[in-house]
């Protein structure tokens, strides 16, 4: 079956030159180089964005600076701010079906996740974040005095921490976009974005959005570039005030020793490799689609990931193969067929990592339940892959794989404790969860693991309003909810003498 025709909308897109905003400007890079965008389902070029490197940085983090200290925006009326935000999300759904297009080229999501979790939700993080700006609050404090008979006034104030650098990375691109710039504009700080560049389409499309809604010139600026030129000079800026990063653990090293030179704050979030525990009583019904689901979603480039699958000897069998028979019934193809559960790998380079935890498993002396290997098609495509008996020295069950890969393991304990450890046996902790019927095993179990967020009977279900990261190598901060704002804000004490 052909896939169906891209909008007009799309098509005048694609055929545009991409450039980046700096100060309410399209432009190209300084030095005039570009970057490749590869389509990663039929690895064909769809276009080229500029290779921003220091010296846009340096441009656009002068804009952000003049828009922080003397522009409209920090002192806007916090209505106002809210409005603008709520602007953009009905932006983003009017333009929904190019933005999910779009989303899909760059990235290769299939069309019923991007359809779903796209757009709909990067708008209901535009809005969830449109209701704060009317609620930031400080405190009045009740203090000692400083001698008998002087009374003192102690109020707190929540202000803008001020220029703040993102970086985003590509597996999810439009969601981490409206994820990072929610809570900035929200409390009145001004941006600088860097998209990932293997899929920084969306983004520029967001960028425009940002414009049209009436959102003040170099309010959000973003500039297209590699991590190591364009990433490293923001991290590193003397004039950026934060810095919030989402992408891998080793990244996250970097950018915290470039922060170090101005002492800017820095938010992370960064790798996981969830556990997904089953103990025997579970509802198979649910737990064994849920196995395949969280492993397999979005080519399992997802810091969610439910990579460790830990399951009761009494029950493993009966998991692996449910699991299995998921993985060898998903169809693999492009994402913009409606039928595809599984899309292409981002990249090359994501391919040929992928393909190298794929031989090592066997390798290790992991069982190759199902998948294992490269689909024999143009395109970045790898089968879902379940291995079974695997352990706790294996390379495919210590690191991240960012693909769809799943790595099964027995217990055999009634003892929280023990499968507790099993659980935390990583450096990772960003999510986990526990399928059970007895209620007080999960939430006593759930207390015991070391992760930003546990399921029970259910894995990896973020919402914005709930705080969202990891422990451990899995971050600083939380993103999402009420406490995704104190990333971007600091707390004045002002005190009276009266
Ligand atoms: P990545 O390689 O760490 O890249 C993430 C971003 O950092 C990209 O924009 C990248 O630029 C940039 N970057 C690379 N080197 C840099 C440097 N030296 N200085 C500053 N920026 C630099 O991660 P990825 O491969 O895109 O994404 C996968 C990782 O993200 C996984 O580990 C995954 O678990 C993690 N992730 C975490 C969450 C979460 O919420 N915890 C969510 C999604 C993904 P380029 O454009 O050059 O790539
Ligand atoms: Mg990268």
């Amino acid at each position: 079956m052909p896939l169906p025709a891209l909008s007009p909308d799309t098509t005048d897109f694609l055929a545009e030159k991409h450039l980046m905003l700096i100060d309410g400007k399209w432009v190209p890079a300084a030095s005039g180089k570009t970057i490749d965008i590869v389509n990663p389902a039929t690895e064909e070029v769809i276009g080229t964005v500029p290779a921003g490197d220091a010296a846009d940085i340096d441009k656009a983090v002068a804009a952000a600076r003049k828009a922080f200290d003397t522009g409209p925006w920090p002192k806007m009326p916090p209505s106002e701010r809210a409005r603008l935000l709520w602007k953009l999300a009905d932006l983003l759904e009017q333009n929904a079906q190019q933005i999910t297009e779009v989303e899909i080229l760059d990235n290769g999501m299939p069309l019923n996740h991007a359809g779903r979790m796209a757009v709909p939700l990067a708008a209901n993080m535009c809005r969830y974040y449109a209701g704060w700006p009317t609620k930031i609050l400080g405190d009045t404090i009740p203090v000692d005095p400083p001698m008998p008979g002087v009374e003192v006034l102690t109020y707190t104030r929540k202000e803008p921490v001020g220029v703040v650098g993102q970086i985003t990375p590509w597996n999810y691109p439009l969601g981490m976009v409206a994820m990072k710039l929610g809570p900035a504009l929200a409390t009145g700080c001004t941006v600088v974005l860097k998209p990932a560049e293997q899929a920084p389409l969306t983004a520029l499309i967001v960028a425009e959005l940002v414009q049209e809604a009436g959102i003040p010139d170099g309010v959000v600026n973003v500039v297209t570039g590699y991590g190591e030129t364009a990433g490293a000079a923001l991290t590193a800026h003397p004039d950026v005030d934060k810095v919030a990063f989402t992408g891998s653990t080793d990244v996250g090293r970097i950018i915290l020793r470039a922060a170090a030179g101005n002492l800017k704050k820095v938010s992370l979030e960064l790798g996981g490799k969830s556990p997904f525990i089953i103990f025997p009583d579970a509802d198979l019904e649910r737990a064994i689609p849920g196995a395949a689901f969280s492993a397999f979603f979005l080519q399992g480039q997802n810091c969610m990931c439910g990579s460790r699958l830990f399951v009761h000897k009494q029950i493993f069998d009966k998991v692996v193969e449910g699991v299995a028979g998921f993985a060898k019934m998903m169809k693999i193809g492009p994402g913009l067929d409606p039928e595809t559960n599984i899309g292409p790998l981002i990249s090359s380079e994501q391919l040929s990592r992928v393909s190298g935890f794929l031989a090592a498993g066997p390798k290790e002396g992991a069982t190759l339940v199902a998948g294992g290997k490269r689909v024999d098609r143009k395109g970045y495509f790898v089968e879902p892959t379940v291995f079974a008996n695997t352990n706790r020295e294996m390379k495919v069950v210590r690191e991240e794989i960012f693909g769809p890969v799943t790595c099964a393991q027995m217990f055999d304990t009634d003892d929280l404790d023990a499968v507790a450890k099993l659980a935390n046996d990583t450096a990772f902790g960003l999510v986990g969860s526990i399928w059970t019927k007895n209620l007080a095993i999960a939430h006593k179990l759930a207390a015991r693991i070391k992760a930003g967020t546990m399921g029970i009977n259910t894995h990896g279900m973020a919402d914005i309003n709930a705080p969202f990261g990891g422990y451990k190598q899995s971050g600083w901060g939380r993103e999402f909810g009420k406490e995704s704002l104190d990333l971007y804000l600091e707390t004045k004490t002002v005190v009276q003498h009266m």
